[in-house]
């Protein structure tokens, strides 16, 4: 399935495509139906399942992740204490990949796996190249001393110096090349949180 499709079936923008998502040529701005041959006819109204089921692909296709890997955050999530829906979101936003994404660094989720799976990054001096690598409050990624002149990554910063990092829970030093964890994200905080408890139902069946 092409990325563009994952939006139109999950009936919504999930931005996977960086700046091209913010323009008219936007598949789900431009035809928003289900792909295939009788998308633009179906009407019919989601079950309970049916919508459980959209909103689960939904998350899925946001983070980039398979269907085991999201299970196993949802198992991993129901063994600690708390508000179930927020420790999902939690452990989702802090996989390292996410992070890079939502500091403003990389333009999609897509991008920010390649610049950790390319060994860009380091952390407490260590090589990290694994997206799903869980961050916490006060980590610091640092871009590698040799991978700071990279034309795209100076690119990327002379963009940069005109606006902050997407996320108040994130700080990104330009000057230095370092990314810093410096809050842990609400619930609230969290795009997508209104639709979580659909998930929970989705697995709990
Ligand atoms: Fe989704 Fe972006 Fe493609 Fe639009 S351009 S359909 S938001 S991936």
């Amino acid at each position: 399935m092409t990325v563009c499709k994952k939006c139109r079936r999950a009936g919504m923008k999930l931005f996977l495509k960086g700046e091209r998502c913010d323009l008219p040529v936007c598949s789900v701005t431009k035809r928003n139906y289900p792909p295939g041959q009788h998308g633009s006819k179906s009407k019919g109204r989601l079950t309970d399942y049916g919508m459980q089921l959209r909103v689960k692909q939904k998350l899925k296709h946001t983070y980039g992740i398979r269907e085991k890997q999201l299970k196993n955050y949802f198992n991993k999530a129901k063994n600690k204490k708390g508000d179930l829906g927020e420790i999902i979101l939690q452990e989702l936003e802090l996989r390292l990949d996410n992070v890079v994404y939502r500091s403003g660094l990389a333009d999609s989720r897509r991008q920010a796996r390649q610049i950790v799976s390319h060994g860009l990054l380091e952390i407490s001096s260590k090589s990290v190249d694994i997206p799903s690598y869980q961050v916490k409050q006060g980590t610091e990624i640092k871009i590698k001393e040799s991978k700071l002149q990279k034309p795209f990554l100076k690119e990327k910063f002379q963009k940069l110096k005109k606006q902050k990092s997407s996320v108040d829970w994130i700080n990104l030093d330009i000057k230095n090349g370092i990314i810093k964890i410096i809050d842990i994200p609400s619930k609230n905080e969290i795009k997508g949180d209104r639709d979580i408890g659909l998930v929970i139902e989705y697995y709990s069946r």
